[in-house]
C-alpha cells in the first residue's frame, strides 16, 4: 500500500518493515532519527510504549494514549518545525521525533464510508475488547458524540479502567458494562479474536442472533471474513472488516510524512491485491 503510493507520488522513498524487540524500541527510534528517516509507523506492541520515547507527542495521540506514526522534523528558515521531507538536506541541523495517532480517525472514517453512515451522534455501540485499539476507538467514538458505549472484555478490570478513562475525558457519555438488553446501532470487535482460524467468537452468539445489531465492524482485516462477520451476516447485520481502517491510517501517515494528498485508489487496490495473498 505505502510503496504503491510512494511510486505514484514519484518519491524516492522505500517503506520497509523492521522487527524490533520492545527492549530496543528507543534505540530504533533514535537510530531512524539519526539516519534521517522521514518517519516510522509502529504496531503492536510498540504503540503504547512509544509515547515516552518521542520528543513531542501530538495532543490527540496523547488523548488516545497511543502512537502509530512518527514524523521526523527539523526547522525551516523561520524556525518552524517541518517534516524532514520538506527540508533541504543541507539545511537540516536539529531533528526531533513527533508522534501521532492516525488509527482512531481511520476507524471513524471507515465506519462512515463502509456503512454509508455519515453521522454517528447518539448511536448505541457495543465495543468488544479493552486493549490499545479499543481504548482509542472508545475515545474517538466519544468525540463523535455517540450516545452509549457498552464495554465487554475478557478481563473485566481492564474494561473498568477503560470506562474510567473515557468518563474522565467525556463525562456526558453513558458507559455500561456487559451486553445491552436492546439492539445496538454498531458492534465493534477490537479484540484479537478472529486472527487465528480456531479462535472462538469474540461475541456471545445468542446475543448476536437475538439482538441483531444494525452494523458489525471487525477491526481484523486478515482473514477478510472472520467468523464474527460470517455470523453477523447470517444474522442479517451490515458488516465490514478492518481494511478501511488500515487504509485510512496508512494514508494519513503518508500525508503527515510527505504533505502530499495520498493516492487513495492506488493504495486501496494495492491492499486488496496483496493483503489476502
Ligand atoms: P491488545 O493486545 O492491546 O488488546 C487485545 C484485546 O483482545 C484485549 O481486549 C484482550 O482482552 C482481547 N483478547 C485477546 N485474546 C483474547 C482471548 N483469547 N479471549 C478473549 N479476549 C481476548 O491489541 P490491540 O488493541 O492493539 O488490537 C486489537 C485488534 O485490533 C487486533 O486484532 C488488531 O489486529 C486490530 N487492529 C486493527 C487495526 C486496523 O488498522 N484495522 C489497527 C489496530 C488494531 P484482555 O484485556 O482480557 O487481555
Amino acid at each position: 500500500m505505502q510503496n504503491a503510493a510512494i511510486a505514484a507520488l514519484k518519491l524516492n522513498w522505500r517503506y520497509l518493515a523492521f522487527e524490533v524487540h520492545p527492549d530496543n524500541l528507543r534505540a530504533a527510534i533514535e537510530g531512524a532519527k539519526t539516519m534521517r528517516f522521514v518517519g516510522l509507523n509502529l504496531t503492536v506492541p510498540h504503540k503504547l510504549m512509544a509515547l515516552d520515547m518521542v520528543d513531542m507527542v501530538d495532543a490527540r495521540a496523547k488523548l488516545w494514549g497511543a502512537i502509530n506514526t512518527i514524523v521526523f522534523e527539523t526547522h525551516d528558515a523561520e524556525g518552524a518545525w517541518i517534516p524532514l521531507a520538506k527540508a533541504k538536506d543541507d539545511a537540516i541541523k536539529e531533528v526531533r521525533s513527533h508522534g501521532f495517532n492516525t488509527d482512531a480517525d481511520a476507524l471513524v472514517q471507515s465506519l462512515k464510508e463502509d456503512f454509508k453512515w455519515p453521522d454517528l451522534r447518539g448511536a448505541h455501540v457495543l465495543l468488544l475488547g479493552a486493549g490499545g485499539a479499543a481504548r482509542s476507538a472508545a475515545l474517538r467514538l466519544a468525540e463523535e458524540e455517540v450516545g452509549t458505549i457498552f464495554l465487554v472484555n475478557r478481563t473485566e478490570e481492564r474494561a473498568r479502567q477503560l470506562a474510567d478513562n473515557i468518563a474522565a475525558c467525556y463525562p456526558r457519555l453513558i458507559i455500561r458494562h456487559g451486553y445491552p438488553a436492546d439492539p445496538v446501532d454498531l458492534a465493534v470487535n477490537a479484540t484479537s479474536l478472529g486472527l487465528k482460524p480456531n479462535d472462538p467468537l469474540p461475541i456471545d452468539l445468542e446475543w448476536l442472533k437475538s439482538r441483531r445489531p444494525a452494523r458489525v465492524y471487525d477491526m481484523i482485516y486478515r482473514p477478510k471474513e472472520t467468523a464474527l462477520l460470517r455470523a453477523a451476516k447470517a444474522a442479517g447485520c451490515q458488516v465490514a472488516n478492518g481494511l478501511g481502517m488500515l487504509l485510512y491510517q496508512g494514508a494519513e501517515s503518508l500525508k503527515l510524512w510527505s504533505g502530499a494528498a495520498p493516492p487513495m485508489q492506488i493504495m486501496r487496490d494495492a491492499l486488496e491485491k496483496h493483503l489476502h495473498d
